[in-house]
């Protein structure tokens, strides 16, 4: 996960490949330099003034059988490196918080009043019962973290779309699902978290639909588990073939359009942050 920061920044300070090699994106090809600078913030609007900070807190649980999580969801660095990249790259109109702590309930969410982003302990003990007959031990753990930090970018993107007062077109659930991918996907080693939290959507998935799935803000588990894939797919289609085969694979007839999907939606996220890229 050491790159999860970097690509962040590229998402944020650097609207261009981040493949690339100049002083723009040092691991950018030559070729997309110019193309890349003319790019950057410049041709935007005035840059954005920074007015405030997120800050990450890792409340103890009450309860002695969530202890675990704690240890294991702090212990894993990832909230604080992103937070921390947040804070670095990005122009925020005004201070938020993100919340790590036992609720009473399974869940994870966003108040833009108090306290901000809240992701219970519970979510990581609901995903464990989830992943329990998949996997155990070290492997367990890793897919319970990942699913859980997929969750915690999710509302992290609703905190950002409100703060920022991003424009969103479609489904703000499903343009935050993406953010939370592309973040992972772009920091290479974050992309088994991606899946992780298409996995636990898969798992979940109502057996039957009744009426308030069809009414919800949320499309159906499967559709953003199948989203999810199609983003790991298509940012490396030649590398990520597995994808397309065995169990819960990508079909052909979406695995076609998933290259050109996921270019489109990483230089959306890209455009929508790069206004609001820290100047200094
Ligand atoms: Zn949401």
């Amino acid at each position: 996960m050491r790159r999860l920061v970097p690509a962040l920044l590229s998402l944020s300070l650097w609207a261009c490949d981040p493949g690339a090699k100049c002083p723009q994106c040092p691991e950018a090809t030559p070729a997309d330099c110019p193309k890349a600078k003319t790019k950057v913030v410049a041709s935007g609007p005035a840059p954005a003034v920074d007015n405030g900070d997120i800050k990450l807190t890792f409340a103890a649980p009450k309860s002695a059988r969530l202890k675990r999580f704690e240890a294991q969801l702090s212990g894993s660095k990832l909230f604080g490196k992103v937070v921390d990249g947040i804070n670095e790259t990005i122009a925020l109109p005004r201070d938020g918080a993100v919340l790590v702590s036992e609720c009473g309930r399974i869940d994870a969410y966003y108040d833009p009043k108090a306290p901000g982003v809240v992701v219970c302990y519970e979510l990581a003990e609901h995903f464990e019962s989830l992943f329990k007959g998949k996997a155990s031990g070290a492997e367990l753990e890793r897919m319970v973290t990942g699913a859980v930090f997929f969750a915690f970018l999710h509302e992290l993107g609703h905190a950002l779309v409100d703060q920022l007062q991003l424009p969103i077109t479609g489904k703000e659930e499903d343009a935050v699902d993406q953010l939370a991918s592309v973040i992972l996907i772009e920091s290479g080693s974050g992309i088994e978290m991606a899946l992780d939290g298409g996995r636990a959507f898969l798992l979940n998935d109502a057996k039957g639909y009744s009426g308030n799935e069809f009414w919800s803000e949320h499309s159906f588990e499967k559709q953003r588990y199948y989203a999810i894939v199609c983003m790991a797919y298509g940012a490396a289609p030649k590398k990520r073939g597995a994808l397309t085969k065995g169990r819960g694979a990508l079909p052909q007839e979406r695995a076609r359009s998933c290259p050109a999907e996921y270019k489109r939606i990483k230089t959306s996220w890209q455009t929508l942050l790069a206004e609001h890229a820290k100047t200094g």
